[in-house]
């Protein structure tokens, strides 16, 4: 599951790394069983490989310093925001250090006239939100975890409001981040375009930290709009639901949230949220602009929707019963993994241009019955994002080999649609196989080429991506 047996565990440098740190951060560098093995993957089935150490810092200099000790004897260094990531990216295959960054945690700069504001990686998407709600701000990239800034950067994170907003390819204005060698750069300045020489910022964007630590991130902001409004609608099959969710798309219609829930899902969130869903394919809406915008959007949606046979259209009446909707919605992955208890998940997030959505989704459900697999799914269809995450005994070998027979097929259905095996979580250590299916070996070569360049020893976080 988890891999990198290739890798060597350096012994001797890790010796020398852990008595530099431990003297130069004192109670802030830290080699406990528990703290090591929280800073390894926790998510999903993917083993958890611990580091040899965990580093609290403080500043982009300290950073740098541990990265030069790191550099000197050839130890890997694995940056940690909130370990929420779903691919073995934390993991620690050779041993090394775990960068910690959650205590760098500062909102640094807001230019609220500029629509940006400049923050340390250990600050979460919530925080943001919650110190930029006076002024009329929100940071809008939302997945399902309250993850950090400087991870969700280095995964090229998404979520719920992609479909009007972008992902962070799209809201990462520039980055600081401290290299292989300890030196720090800075990507771009702050402004909203440039043409200014090869876009190192969309490089450190979803690097996974293979290439550098981000130690800030500036980021575009958006205006609170005047009026919110979610609403629902169930539909006879994920189909349809689909169906509709395209032909959105294809009306122009912009939605800020289009969120497909299967019934096996639907049933979950009500579980686990205490909701009283019908119990079939839903779509979860919401809409931004104007109050006559609002309304306007809502009225195509409905009548888009009744032509795939949607029924049950209902707009929330209040704020709280809305954030009590989005909060299930982004409960979903626990919910899922209530349905069966002591299970565990192999988590899946394909992506395929719009138009193949209905498809892709209709033939991922037929083809989990076929295999007698419990695969809940929920997606940000306005992207063609979905997650098929299949539950597994993990006491039940033939289960285990037939989930992951599922996701490989899964991932090759995507990748034969012209689309991705994964839309936001990244490759880390689960999706490496596909990297090259999608991509292939000369372009892989290419991003071979950048680490070798930009990482000779690949102390950086390796046997994540590529090697
Ligand atoms: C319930 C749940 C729902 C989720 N929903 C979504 C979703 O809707 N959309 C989505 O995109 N993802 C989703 N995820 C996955 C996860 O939240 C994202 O991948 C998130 O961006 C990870 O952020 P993190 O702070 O937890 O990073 P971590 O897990 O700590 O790290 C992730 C990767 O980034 C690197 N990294 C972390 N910080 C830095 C840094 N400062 N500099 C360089 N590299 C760094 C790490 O080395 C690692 O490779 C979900 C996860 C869960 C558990």
């Amino acid at each position: 599951m988890a891999d990198g047996g290739a890798l060597m565990r350096n012994e001797e440098g890790i010796g020398a790394v852990l008595g530099v740190l431990k003297q130069q951060f004192g109670e802030r560098f830290q080699t406990g069983h528990a703290i090591r093995q929280q800073h390894g993957h926790t998510t999903t089935w993917i083993e958890n490989q611990m580091p040899d150490g965990v580093v609290f810092a403080q500043s982009t200099q300290e950073v740098s310093e541990i990265v030069k000790v790191c550099a000197t004897h050839k130890v890997p260094i694995i940056a940690y925001g909130t370990g929420t990531s779903l691919e073995g990216h934390v993991n620690a295959p050779a041993g090394g250090i775990s960068v910690d960054v959650s205590q760098m945690d500062k909102v640094l700069e807001v230019n609220a006239g500029d629509l940006d504001c400049r923050v340390q990686p250990g600050v979460t998407r919530e925080a943001l939100n919650t110190y930029l709600r006076d002024q009329g701000l929100f940071f809008p990239i939302d997945p399902g975890a309250n993850a950090s800034l400087g991870g969700m950067t280095a995964t090229r994170a998404s979520g719920t409001n992609a479909v009007r907003y972008g992902t962070m390819k799209d809201n990462v204005l520039n980055v600081e981040a401290v290299m292989a060698d300890g030196s720090i750069i800075r990507t771009a300045r702050r402004a909203k375009k440039t043409s200014a020489g090869y876009d190192l910022t969309r490089l450190m964007v979803g690097s996974e930290g293979t290439l550098g630590i981000i130690t800030e991130v500036t980021l575009r902001l958006q205006g609170i709009p005047e009026a919110i409004s979610a609403a629902r609608c169930s539909f006879p099959s994920v189909e349809a639901a689909a169906k509709t969710v395209m032909a959105v798309i294809q009306y122009g219609l912009p939605v800020a949230r289009i969120e497909l829930l299967d019934a096996m899902m639907v049933g979950a969130v009500n579980a686990y949220s205490k909701l009283d869903l019908p119990k079939t394919p839903m779509l979860l809406l919401e809409f931004h602009g104007s109050n006559a915008g609002v309304i306007e959007q809502a009225e195509t949606f409905g009548a888009l929707a009744e032509e795939e046979g949607g029924t049950g259209y209902t707009a929330t009446a209040t704020l709280e019963e809305r954030n009590k909707l989005w909060q299930a919605r982004h409960d979903a992955y626990w919910a899922m993994l209530a349905l069966r208890p002591g299970c565990n998940a192999i988590a899946s997030d394909v992506c395929v241009p719009i138009s193949r959505l209905a498809e892709a989704l209709r033939a991922s459900e037929t083809k989990a019955a076929e295999m007698g697999l419990m695969a809940p799914t929920v997606s940000h269809a306005g992207d063609g994002n979905f997650h098929a995450t299949v539950l597994v005994d993990m006491d039940d070998p033939d289960e285990i080999a037939r989930g992951r027979s599922f996701i490989s097929w899964l991932n090759d259905m995507a990748i034969g649609m012209d689309g991705t095996c994964t839309g936001e979580h990244g490759i880390g250590q689960g999706k490496k196989s596909y990297l090259v299916r999608e991509l292939g070996p000369e372009t892989l070569a290419v991003m071979a080429a950048i680490k070798k360049a930009l990482d000779p020893d690949n102390i950086m976080n390796p046997g994540k991506i590529l090697i």
